[in-house]
């Protein structure tokens, strides 16, 4: 496939780039603003007020004010509910809108945005305003003459850091269970994208969201990101980005006030194609584990094990899928890849492509940068990759496929689990047995049998090990955002 000789226009304006603090858009304290690149070519394409330690007090005095003087910690949970649905209703309503923008500021395909992820950011919204009349404390039979309640109360003023891969499906994931049970929020974009989360904000308020309640701050990771996590009237922190920034947060929250983190980090997902398995249709689950969003997922399937007895066969059908996805402008209809995020990871995805080659992996398709200008990298296969290659223990973040061979279960344990990381897994089998023993024996959050990347807001998802602390959707995550009070009282007549 060819990239469009010129991008086409994306179907939107840019209407919010100033920083969302108090029900108010404002630019930062500083007055400074730095640029948002179109990813397709690297041109800027807005100019987003720059949010610093300043502006980061000034939004956590605004979630404060929202938190202790209410109304929204303390109004009936229906009509939290309901806000949280009408939220829902608008984002549906402006679906084509924010899809736009989305795929305007990060380079995912609009058909991805439009038809998946957009829809998906409304129905988890609705999963969350679900959930606000729904939360429940427990009584505890202790022993002696005592009347024990425990009560669930919010934390208070969440902070939370987002990524850029799927800049409004992380903001749902951490928005939606903070607001559901009384929460107030400070939320940092990612640098890279931040216009989408401004947009929706707006709409938020729209929905009756209260003033302060919702505060939106764009700007750097070390600047506004870590005020944030050291700030010392932030209740409570959660994270998602790389694992390395993660610790750096984990650390700034500890050295601060032990505000309490939930983190969502990296991951090595393997993805393992069984003896029995249906080759054709493995072929392109694994093709899709790693490839979609650009390869720009924590939990991509970047380790493909395949049984020595399909290899062969597995090797040649997966080169000519990677040879056939239509790589280019991810609004023209038909592309399955866009570009890359930025400049950076360009850089680094085309430093592991270098490095695999270097360690002797066989390169059987792509390699190279796609086209002339934008981000854009060529869907790239490797093939005999070994475990200790660079390519086969760090995260590349990329279009970048490697494929190991594995002749049997034991063996494939063992090394699907010499990992930092444990996100998630693909099994692809119909022998029940072989799905149980891997199921059983590998230690990642997510196992996806004979399907991957099967997301719904029921499904909790996180990490072992390295990928991370604590859940997010499903019911645990509001366990996240909940503070766990024991009243206990003398009862005179036991
Ligand atoms: P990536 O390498 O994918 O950009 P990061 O983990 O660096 O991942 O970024 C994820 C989020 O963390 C972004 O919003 C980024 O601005 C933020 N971030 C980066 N560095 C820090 C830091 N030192 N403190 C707090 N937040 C940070």
């Amino acid at each position: 496939a060819v990239a469009a000789e010129e991008p086409i226009t994306p179907p939107v304006e840019v209407k919010h780039t100033q920083l969302l603090i108090n029900g108010k858009f404002v630019d930062s304290a500083s007055g400074k603003t730095f640029p948002t690149l179109d990813p397709r070519t690297g041109e800027v394409i807005a100019h987003v007020a720059e949010g610093e330690a300043e502006d980061i007090n000034r939004a956590v005095i605004a979630a404060r004010k929202a938190f202790d003087e209410g109304p929204w910690p303390k109004m009936s949970p229906y009509k939290r509910s309901m806000i949280l649905y009408r939220f829902a209703d608008l984002i549906e309503k402006h679906n084509d809108e924010i899809a736009a923008l989305e795929t305007w500021d990060n380079g995912k395909p609009y058909q991805q945005a439009v038809s998946v992820e957009i829809p998906m950011l409304a129905r988890l919204i609705r999963y969350y305003a679900g959930w606000a009349d729904k939360i429940h404390g427990l009584t505890a039979q202790a022993d002696g003459a005592h009347h024990v309640q425990v009560l669930h109360e919010p934390y208070g003023v969440a902070g939370q850091i987002i990524p850029w891969n799927f800049p409004l499906l992380m903001f749902a994931w951490k928005v939606g269970p903070a607001l559901a049970c009384g929460n107030t929020i400070v939320l940092k974009t990612a640098e890279q994208t931040p216009l989408s989360a401004l947009y929706v904000a707006r709409l938020a308020l729209e929905a009756g969201l209260p003033p302060g309640v919702l505060n939106v701050v764009s700007g750097f990771g070390p600047t506004a990101g870590a005020s944030l996590a050291t700030h010392m009237d932030v209740d409570k922190l959660a994270f998602t980005g790389s694992t390395d920034t993660g610790k750096i947060v984990l650390e700034l929250a500890a050295r601060s006030n032990l505000k309490p983190v939930t983190l969502e980090l990296g991951g090595k997902s393997p993805f393992i194609v069984c003896e029995d398995a249906d080759v054709d249709k493995a072929v392109e689950m694994a093709h899709f584990a790693l490839f979609f969003n650009q390869g720009q997922c924590c939990c991509a399937g970047s380790r493909t094990f395949v049984h020595e007895k399909v290899y062969d066969e597995f090797l040649e059908k997966s080169k000519a899928r990677a040879l056939r996805r239509v790589v280019g402008d991810p609004f023209k209809k038909g592309v399955e890849q866009g570009p890359q995020i930025d400049e950076e990871q360009f850089n680094k995805i085309m430093h592991y492509i270098r490095s695999g080659l270097d360690s002797g992996a066989t390169l059987e398709a792509g390699g190279d940068r796609f086209g002339t200008k934008g981000y854009y990298i060529q869907p790239t296969v490797f093939s005999d990759v070994k475990d200790d290659m660079l390519i086969a223990k760090d995260e590349i973040f990329g279009p970048v496929q490697s494929i190991l061979k594995f002749k049997d279960l034991d063996e494939v344990v063992r090394r699907a689990n010499a990992t930092r990381y444990g996100l998630a897994a693909g099994i692809f089998t119909n022998n029940l047995d072989t799905a149980n023993t891997l199921t059983r024996a590998l230690r990642q959050g997510t196992i996806w049998i004979n399907c991957f990347d099967v997301f719904d807001a029921a499904i909790p998802f996180g990490g072992f090990k390295m990928s991370g602390q604590g859940r997010e959707k499903g019911i645990h995550s509001l366990r996240n955002y909940l503070q766990v009070k024991a009243v206990v009282t003398p009862l005179k007549n036991p």
